[in-house]
């Protein structure tokens, strides 16, 4: 593990000022676009902060206030040391931009499937995985007593197939997806599922970490964009991402859902969300409501981003979202063009192999509503001029086809 480490660092250092992708240390954040890193201002298309408001003034205010008010932590999990009224406030509040009955907080996203899963799938049960799933859906999974199967990314055909193998098991069978793909960006065939679901009788959870206030007329996510809401059982979903804070949740409309609060492990042994960040969550929430614009910018700089680096030529994910990631099949070429991105002031993600679809090397950006157009220019500019400097683009004038 620390041989290739640092045989890593070594492909990624053409000079002695070279930065360890797996431990970058900002100096100040100035902003949800901007950051200080190794006494350098750098652009941020690294952050999952999709709607830019880990600056916004009323959810700074928000949390401020309910620091000063409720204190600066709960110090104790909801079962054992009870729940605060704005915990129970954020969960109607949350259940109603959702349209769903009950939501059920966690501490994390991560925690949401690791607590969901093993609640909702038992000794009898199936859980049919996306193979391209998050980790905390795997390790949720494996700590349910539910049987696991993976089916391949994005393929109903390949989901229909097993659930028929399936079919004469006593016991449910949940599917579990994503709304976007955290590594390329792509998105789960929600209504293709949703048929294979009716024609099972399975259950279906989505997870929309990264489709919460990013997709949908009102940012309720993949769901909601494909029409398919009223067929998605139980809602997972971070605060992390475009609510600019920290958390989780699982929404339903499962009649006896709030017992699950007393089956999940991840519920009750660990410590509740503390004020600030119910408060600040909340107001984004809100924000979100009053600002549809937010969502109608982060998809106009989604696609100047993914649109500007298409016509460089790079090879990316096959849609437009604000996840938009370079496919490179070489781990030290990724390295050495990340290093030089953050040389001249961007900074992107790393994602090697395992931890990436078909064991691609990406380079993984994330697009804000906060960026400015001359921010995303600068961006395809410096991608594009490295892409050239280290081979990975061809110079257009050397194209025999164009
Ligand atoms: N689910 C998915 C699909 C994710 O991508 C992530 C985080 N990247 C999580 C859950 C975990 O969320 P959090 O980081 O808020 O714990």
């Amino acid at each position: 593990m620390k041989r290739a480490r640092a045989q890593l660092l070594d492909a990624g250092s053409t000079d002695s000022d070279a930065q360890d992708p797996f431990d970058v240390r900002f100096e100040t954040i100035l902003g949800p676009a901007e950051a200080v890193l190794a006494g350098r201002k750098v652009l941020l298309f690294g952050t999952n902060n999709y709607l830019g408001l880990t600056f916004d003034a009323g959810c700074i205010e928000q949390a401020v206030a309910a620091v000063r008010g409720d204190g600066t932590g709960t110090t104790g999990s909801r079962i054992a040391n009870g729940t605060y009224g704005s915990h129970a406030r954020l969960e109607r509040k949350l259940a109603q931009f959702l349209g769903r009955r009950d939501v059920m907080l966690f501490t994390t996203g991560y925690q949401a499937n690791v607590g969901i899963l093993p609640a909702l799938a038992g000794a009898d049960d199936y859980l049919l995985l996306d193979a391209d799933s998050h980790a905390s859906i795997y390790d949720g999974a494996k700590l349910s007593d539910a049987s696991v199967t993976r089916f391949r990314h994005n393929d109903p055909d390949d989901l229909y197939r097993r659930l028929r193998f399936l079919a004469d098991r006593p016991g449910d069978k949940l599917i579990v997806v994503e709304g976007i793909y955290s590594m390329l960006g792509d998105m789960a065939p929600l209504r293709e599922l949703v048929a294979v679901k009716r024609e099972t009788g399975a259950f279906l959870l989505v997870d929309e970490a990264h489709s919460l206030g990013v997709l949908g007329a009102h940012g309720r996510g993949l769901a909601e964009a494909t029409g398919t809401e009223g067929d998605v059982d139980f809602v997972v979903g971070t605060f992390s991402k475009s609510l600019g804070g920290i958390g989780g949740f699982c929404a339903s409309d499962l009649p006896d859902f709030d017992m699950l609060r007393l089956a999940s492990r991840a519920y009750m042994f660990t410590a509740s969300l503390p004020p600030a960040v119910i408060a600040g969550v909340t107001q984004a929430l809100e924000t979100l409501e009053r600002r549809p614009e937010l969502c109608a910018d982060l998809a106009r700089n989604a696609a100047h981003l993914y649109e500007g680096l298409a016509a460089a030529g790079f090879a990316l994910g096959p849609t437009i979202s604000p996840i938009i990631s370079i496919r490179l099949n070489d781990t030290g070429l990724a390295a050495a063009f990340w290093n030089r991105l953050l040389q001249v002031g961007i900074y992107v993600n790393l994602a090697l192999p395992p931890a990436t679809p078909e064991r691609q090397s990406l380079l993984r950006t994330s697009v804000s509503a906060a960026h400015t157009p001359a921010q995303i220019d600068q961006a395809i500019g410096a991608m594009t001029s490295i892409g050239l400097e280290l081979g990975v683009l061809q110079d257009p004038s050397e194209r025999y086809f164009s």
